[in-house]
């Protein structure tokens, strides 16, 4: 990561973009393909492995209730954390109207296509993410990675009919379902052989292919509201991982770093996932059954980063077009980011085409949410590259804590994925 951002850099002094974008950028971008490959696989092999494990369908509602209890409480407290950084910093107010103008010029138009994407979203109705959760064709499903929720929900209702027949009829499929998840974890093995240099390129391209250090400037106090949040949010969890699943943070966060860094590289928890089950299982010792529920889940559901970053950048867009916001707007904006959250995809920049809804609950004006959203467009990526960061560790956290509440969380035995990581030092 550090040579691909020095070599990004010096690539950018010496106008080598051309070069960068044509020979370096194609390694980083088939390893994303290559991990949101695996993503749905990896998704119905894991997720109808862990329900069936479950023996019971009254375990299986205990997890499954547990599970969503503690996803909803991390999500408010990042929201609740991210408004008191926001109105202590309170960094719209150093936007100059200057500032604004400019930024709305720049990219006022590429805005209106945000905006009635998640106008598209929004218009219909308050249970259509209920009703677009379940598909009507499990192949229509599979076919797109942004509908990775049907996915989920085609494999928890197919893991639950496997615990409700016949054993001896349940097990050749699970027996099949086995196989294939062992199988799709060693494809992720060998794509992390990738890893190191992927991440170089990724970096690298990142660093070239971004402009206007300016606008950086003008942002940095909005930048920083949201960037001590989300550090913040990093150390609740280790809170909670020391007193729910008693295991020190520095074990913790070991355990779970190289899937951190390939969030913060590809600002994906999908692309992600692989590695998160994998560290999640390997390194931090939660039974194979949790991960397989949690992790796949809360890689779609839960995103406490996205949330807090929403919760920051709706009241600096309020305050910086000096748009008023009361308490009560303040409170909106935890029930709506929290659902705003859960609807984003774990892909890269859908927190922020999802912020519009946010927006719009607190009744800002079309025209005046189109300059918001320009005005914080430009330094969206790190901070999604960050809040990616943070909705990883959440998931990590909460599978900790609830595979200690099971007393499934057990000493990590080491697998030879290490083996790769010595022959690969950089990952
Ligand atoms: N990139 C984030 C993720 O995949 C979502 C977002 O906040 O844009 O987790």
């Amino acid at each position: 990561m550090a040579l691909g951002l020095v070599f990004g850099l010096i690539a950018s002094a010496l106008s080598w973009q051309p070069f960068v974008t044509d020979f370096i950028k194609p390694i980083g971008t088939i390893f994303i393909k290559l991990l949101k490959l695996i993503a749905i696989p990896l998704i119905l092999a894991s997720l109808i492995k862990g329900v069936s494990d479950l023996q019971d369908i009254s375990r299986f509602s205990k997890m499954g209730v547990r599970t969503l209890a503690l996803y909803i409480g991390t999500t408010v407290l990042a929201i609740s954390i991210g408004l008191i950084a926001v109105n202590i910093i309170q960094p719209g107010k150093a936007v100059s109207t200057e500032t604004v103008e400019s930024l709305s010029a720049a990219f006022g138009q590429d805005m209106e296509a945000k905006v009635s994407t998640a106008n598209q979203a929004k218009d219909s109705g308050p249970l259509q993410f209920v009703v677009d959760m379940v598909p009507d064709n499990i192949f229509g499903a599979a076919s797109n990675n942004g509908n990775m929720l049907q996915v989920i929900f085609f494999a928890v209702f197919f893991g639950i009919a496997l615990l409700l027949i016949k054993k001896e009829d349940a097990q050749p499929v699970m027996a099949f379902i086995n196989g294939l998840n062992e199988a799709i974890m060693k494809m992720v093995d060998l794509i992390m052989l990738m890893a190191p240099y992927a991440v170089f390129a990724l970096l690298a391209a990142l660093v070239t292919e971004t402009s206007n250090p300016e606008l950086f400037k003008a942002l940095a106090w909005y930048m920083f509201a949201v960037v001590i949040g989300l550090i913040c949010m990093l150390g609740v969890y280790a809170v909670l991982v020391y007193f729910f699943a008693k295991k020190s943070p520095s074990f913790f966060f070991k355990g779970i770093a190289p899937a951190q860094l390939l969030a913060f590289s590809t600002s994906s928890s999908a692309a992600t996932l692989p590695v998160t089950m994998e560290r999640v299982e390997e390194h931090l010792g939660v039974d194979k059954e949790v991960v397989s529920f949690v992790c796949p889940v809360g890689a779609t559901v839960n995103m406490d980063g996205t949330s807090l970053y929403q919760a920051v950048a709706a009241v600096f867009i309020c305050e910086a077009l000096k748009f008023d916001l009361t308490f009560s707007d303040q409170m909106t904006i935890i029930l709506t980011a929290t659902l705003a959250s859960i609807g984003s995809a774990a892909v890269p920049g859908a927190g922020m085409v999802m912020l519009v809804i946010v927006l719009e609950s607190l009744g800002l004006p079309a025209n005046s949410l189109a300059i918001g959203l320009a005005l914080i467009f430009a330094v969206d990526r790190p901070l999604d590259m960050m809040r990616t960061v943070v909705n990883v560790t959440g998931d990590c956290a909460v599978a900790m804590i609830i595979a200690r509440s099971f007393g499934k969380l057990h000493e990590p035995k080491e697998r030879k994925l290490d083996d790769y990581y010595k022959e690969a030092p950089l990952a």
